[in-house]
Formats: C-alpha cells, structure tokens, sequence
C-alpha cells in the first residue's frame, strides 16, 4: 500500500498511508474512518451475528441467550419504539416536573443517577459524562488497596469544558446551534416554543456555570489536584443545601471510609447554583438532560435530532449508522462480558493469547533494560522502577471470570426499560465496592472493544480481544510486523505507567513520589521536548494542540514504539538475524516494522471531529503519531536513510523512554 513516488524522509505518514486514505474515503456515517475503525466495524458485525441468532425465540434459549437476545429484538424493533414516542421515559419527566422544594434535588438526582448509563471511566483524566456530577468507585490515591468513593464534576452536556468557555467565532456558533438543539429537544417533549426558547436559555446558563466551577483539563491530568479526600461531613460542608445522606440513601450506597471529591472547587459552584437559580430553571435543566441521554433509546424524532447536533455537527458525520450495527453496540455497552464471551470464542483462540502474552514480556524485558541503561536516573529510582514493572499484571483478551447479569431483568418489548435495569445493576456494582479491597483483575472495556488501557492505581495493563485482531496482531505475521502494529500498542501502555501521570504511582498502585529529586528533574526537562514538539497547528483541526494536555499520550507512544523495537531486536537476535536482515518482502526487518507501525494509525477525521477530538482528549491526530514519533527515531532515519535537515529527523529529537 506504499506510495513510492513520496519520500519516506519527508513525510512518512503519507508516505505509508496515502494510497490506503484514497482507497478508503470516511463512510458517510462516520466522524472519521482509519484502521481501528474498520476492525471496530468487523467486530461489531460478528456481535450482531450472535445476537441476531440468540434473538431467534425457542425453547433450547440459555438464559444468557435470552438476555442477549430478547436485548437486540427489543432495540431492533424500532416500529415499536417509534409507536411508544415518549412514553418509556414519562415517569422519569414526571419525577422531574414535580420538583417543587430544592430539598428534594438529592432524591430526584439519585433517582436519575440511578437510571442513566454511567460513563466509563478508564483513565484519571477521562472526564466523565454524567447528569449534574458523576459518582463512581475509584482505588485511593494514597492506598490503592482499599476502593472509595469518588464524586466529580460532570453535568456538561458538550464534549468538554472548553466547549463553554472559548470565545472564538466557531465555540461561539456551536454554542448558538446547541440552544437550537436544546430548543428543539425540549419542543419534542411537548413544551411550546417560547417556553422551550426560555428553558434553552436556562440550560445553557446553568451548564456554563459548571464548567466555570469544573477544574481545567490539563489541571486535571496531575493526579495530586485528584487527591481530596474527605470525611462526608467535609463533603457536606461544601454543598450546605445539597444532603449527602439523603442522595447516598436514596442510592443505596454503602458507607464509603473517605470520599475523593475530585475538584472540590466543582462542587463549591454547584453550591452556588443551587442557591441562584430558579426551581424553573433547575428543572428545565434536569428535563433536558434527561431527554438528552436517553433521546438514542427513544422514538425517531429523538433519535434524529439527537444526530443532527452530536453526530452532525460537532462530528460532520452526515446519516446515521444501520440500526442493526447501534443495537450490536448498545448491547456491547450495557450487557458487554455476556456479548463478548461468544466473540472471544470463535476469534481468540488460547494459541493467540499465548502469543500475546509472550510479547508483552518480550516488551517488558525491554523496559527493563532501558531503565537499567537509563543515564539520566539513580540507582535508587531504577531499583523502584523495575520493582514496579515486576509488579504490574498484564490483562489479555477477556476476563478469567466473567460477571454474572443473572439479575438483569431484559425484557423483549421494553428497550429503554432494559438499559435502565442494566444502568442500575451497573450502579449498584459500582457503589458496592466502596470501602472494599480494590479487585485488580477486573476490566473496564469489553471484549470486541478495539482498544487498550494501562490503569496506574491498579497497575494493570489491559488489551481486549477485539484490538488483538488484523492488521493489530495476525498469528500468521511475522515478528517485525506484529511487533510494530500490537508491539507499540503493548508498549505504549506499558509506557502509561511511566509517563508524566503514571510515574507519580508505584508499584502498588499508590501515588508516591518514589522519585529523587534530581531523577524527577530530569524526566521534567526530557519531557518538556515533546511536551513543545507537539504544541503544533493541526491545521485539519483549525486549532491549535496544547502538548500538556498529550503529553501522556504522546510519552507512550514514543516510548512504547522504543520498547517494542527492543523487543523484536531480541527477539530477532535469538533467530540469528537482526533489524537489517531482509524479509521475504525485500525491506529490512526494521523497515517491515516502521511500515506496520504507521498502518495501525492510517486514518483521517473530519474537520468538525477532529476539532472535538483535539479540543477535548488527549490523543494526538494519527498524523502525528506517525511523523512527530519517527521524526525523533534514529533508527527510523537508519532505516530509510533519512538525513538530517529532512522533515522526518527532528534536529532536536525527544526522548523520556
Ligand atoms: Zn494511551
């Protein structure tokens, strides 16, 4: 797929990947469309064939089968839900029009919380997406083995904070354009117009406030501004007319030995929009959010308006995906280790699993002899290091114990009734491990998921089935060319550990600053570099990237191309050959694995998603995690015979690990 009238030196990416982005245009359904995508798609496809056959109604059904079953069927049957329009979801607008005292806000907020999917929360930085505040169960930050319970600040119906706070012309007309949305949502649930126009008004007001109060992104990602941890009444203290008691009774939540209230100054401002804003007001914004998160569970008209402003707008996606492939996904989300146990069945074979695992320590190894080698840290932080690389338990493909849903409740003609009953068993789980011993071999992402995940407080590392597919990792490949596709996966969260979040945590998962000084100082300025050199335009963004809000990300991939190109040199070293020996290819070992590597980020986004994406996470564009890495690679330069001045070797090249 290699485009060999380009230079590899001068533009690597599109070197690599320009004839596959013209053979593969983004789908009129997709905000962007790049090689995770497509296998995330094929995964999808294979989930809905299970479902579809477990849909079938006979009596030989196992109970898993009707769950998984009579989920789709209920989901599938969209003349049913169109007929239903706005029923499923009237007591829950019930509840929240007979608000009439502030006092009653915590039970009417516990009752949503308790009916709402909850977000999924993966890394310390992922900013969670939840009606006014988001409650979830978190290891302590000073003692991982024990679980709290964490209260943070959501309640924003945007992507991020920033969406409310930028003052340029295009924040401000997405904003004008999520007024008419939010009008528009709330004249579909029977308010008139005028009516509507002022509630929009409201909304808009109220959520601004919160992301005024909420703490800044990049704040967000040092781990010590996480760290509040309080007695209830110390909570209390911070909200006087919102009772604690009464919403965690109402939740059903066990008593919790401390509480991280993760940006106090959040929960301050819902304070004072408690006291400041009219009971009017307060419904109308409860009102909205409710129809906003279950307008996908509900009649066509929501559906559609629902699109129009998240998938249309602020992602440039033009129709929506098949209803078949949004019901293979719904069913992912809410019954996911009883979806994927099929998945991993036929499409993770033991063999592949240990393979896998092989070359997670292969790229383990490679860690340790870097750190060993590292001439920027003391002895003392290296022994600290490796104690916790030793300690860290790597994941792969699927859970050895699969969650039992035998208390989910799913019914074949009641779709949003089924999310709801899944949302609380989800809840419920949640808030039961308050005050417990933290479980490390638990998963938050689900078999098909295609992606990965390096979680510091229970130092694991965690790589689904559905990642550990083609062109990711293919049993048939050779070394060079898994080993630069999953192998930089494997070492970029291997990497997470060790980035700017990660290496505030030690090897139990409790975040210590178990470096010296002079060892911290050093990291500080190798990590500076990139945090500069990826402070860039992305002009197909029209904004600017702020490197410390990647810095993360783009610490674990350049590190984890590293550790995974030490690991297939040893590997190759035990086969007798080496990174210049050639394949039945004719390229190098080397090349073969560059080569990979910038397949596994083939992709483009449109202008409006990838605006979102930079804005709102800290992922770089594929672009750039193809060019910006290579670029601070000698081995890449090797590799190609790139010399310095061309675009591709970085003069001033980067490097943490
Ligand atoms: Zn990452």
């Amino acid at each position: 797929m290699i485009d060999r009238e380009l230079n590899p030196c001068s533009d690597f990416f599109q070197y690599s990947c320009g004839k596959w982005l013209k053979a593969n245009p983004i789908p009129s359904d997709q905000p962007g469309w790049g090689t995770f995508n497509s296998l995330a798609i094929w995964n999808i496809a294979a989930v809905r064939e299970t479902l579809e056959q477990a849909a079938v109604e006979s009596n030989s059904r196992t109970s898993a089968e009707q769950k998984i079953g009579d989920y789709y069927a209920a989901c599938a049957n969209e003349s049913a839900i169109d007929q239903a329009g706005l029923t499923p979801l009237q007591p829950m607008l019930d509840r929240i029009a007979q608000l009439n005292d502030k006092k009653q806000l915590p039970e009417l907020i516990a009752y949503i919380h308790q009916r709402i999917r909850p977000a999924n929360l993966n890394f310390i930085d992922a900013q969670y997406q939840g009606v006014l505040f988001g409650i979830y169960a978190q290891p302590g930050f000073d003692d991982a083995s024990v679980t709290l319970a964490a209260l943070d600040q959501s309640g924003m119906n945007l992507p991020a904070r920033e969406f409310y706070l930028k003052d340029d012309a295009k924040s401000k007309e997405i904003r004008d354009q999520y007024v008419k949305h939010v009008i528009r949502m709330l004249e579909l649930t029977g308010e008139l117009h005028d009516k509507a126009a002022a509630d929009a008004q409201a909304v808009l007001a109220m959520e601004t406030a919160l992301a005024n109060a909420a703490m800044d992104i990049v704040l967000r990602r040092d781990p010590k501004n996480q760290n509040n941890k309080m007695s209830l009444a110390q909570v209390q203290a911070l909200t006087p007319s919102f009772n604690w008691t009464k919403y965690f009774s109402a939740m059903g939540a066990p008593a919790s030995p401390q509480y991280l209230v993760i940006a106090p100054d959040f929960f301050r401002g819902m304070e004072k929009l408690i006291a400041s804003q009219s009971l009017d007001n307060w419904r109308a914004y409860l009102r909205f959010s409710a129809v906003h998160y279950n307008a996908p569970l509900l009649s066509k008209a929501f559906v559609e308006e629902n699109f129009d402003y998240y998938g249309r707008a602020l992602n440039g996606a033009q129709t929506m995906q098949p209803r078949a492939r949004r019901c293979s996904f719904s069913a992912d989300i809410d019954l996911g280790e009883l979806v994927g146990q099929a998945y991993v069945a036929r499409y993770f074979p033991p063999e592949n699993k240990a393979r896998m695992l092989e070359m997670v320590q292969a790229i383990e190894a490679a860690l340790g002899e870097d750190i060993r080698n590292a001439d920027w840290m003391s002895p003392q932080t290296k022994k600290l290091a490796n104690e916790k690389l030793a300690a860290q338990i790597d994941k792969i493909g699927f859970p050895d114990h699969w969650r039992d849903y035998s208390a989910v409740e799913i019914r074949r003609d009641d779709y949003l009734g089924n999310v709801q009953r899944a949302s609380a068993f989800e809840i419920k789980s949640r808030l039961a491990k308050f005050g417990k011993p933290t479980d490390r071999q638990e998963w938050n992402m689900t078999p098909p998921t295609v992606n990965a995940y390096e979680d510091p407080p229970s130092n694991t590392i965690n790589f689904p089935a559905g990642i550990l597919q083609p062109p990711f990792f293919e049993s048939a490949q050779i070394d060079a060319v898994n080993y630069g596709a999953i192998g930089a996966v494997i070492g970029h969260e291997i990497i997470h550990g060790y980035d700017d979040q990660g290496r505030k945590f030690d090897a139990h998962g409790n975040l210590r600053d178990w470096w010296t000084l002079e060892d911290a100082a050093n990291y500080d300025r190798r990590d500076a570099c990139i945090t500069d050199e990826y402070t860039q335009d992305v002009p197909e963004a029209g904004v600017k990237q702020n490197g410390k809000l990647s810095a993360g990300e783009d610490t674990a991939d350049n590190g984890g191309i590293h550790i995974a190109l030490g690991g297939l040199t040893n590997k190759l070293k035990a086969q007798g050959k080496d990174l210049d020996s050639l394949t039945k290819d004719g390229l190098t070992e080397l090349q073969t694995f560059f080569l990979s590597y910038a397949h596994v980020w083939c992709g483009q986004q449109r202008p409006e998603a990838a605006r979102t994406a930079v804005m709102s996470q800290g992922h770089s564009l594929g672009r750039y995690r193809v060019n910006n890495v290579v670029a601070n690679m000698p081995e890449f330069a090797h590799a190609f015979g790139c010399k310095s001045g061309q675009p591709m070797v970085h003069e001033n090249a980067c490097r943490v690990w």
